[in-house]
């Protein structure tokens, strides 16, 4: 845990908010993307958000592509993607639709 969730003790859990990782902006975990990295190394869009693994949140693609372009995902997931790789990802993000529900 880092010392942010922490600091917020249980509320956080409870509420399960997280932060975009291309805007900033905290919002709770069901309207936001999960992008997961497994410990065998795979990435993907998580649909379901319960797969083991380290975690990076985006509200939608355009956060995601900005996220990608300033290397911010592979930091939060600890990892360097591919281009194919982070094709897929922003594929499988777009077919949830987040942008289009704001
Ligand atoms: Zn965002």
């Amino acid at each position: 845990m880092d010392s942010a969730a922490r600091e917020t003790k249980g509320a956080e859990r409870a509420i399960r908010q997280r932060t975009c990782i291309g805007c900033g902006a905290v919002a709770q975990r069901s309207s936001l993307a999960r992008i997961v990295r497994t410990p065998e190394g795979a990435v993907y869009c998580d649909a379901g958000q319960k797969a083991a693994g380290r975690g990076a949140y985006v509200c939608g693609s355009r956060c995601l592509a900005g996220a990608v372009k300033k290397r911010k995902l592979d930091r939060a997931l600890r990892t360097t993607l591919a281009s194919d790789q982070i094709a897929t990802i922003a594929a499988s993000v777009e077919a949830l639709g987040l942008d289009a529900r704001k």
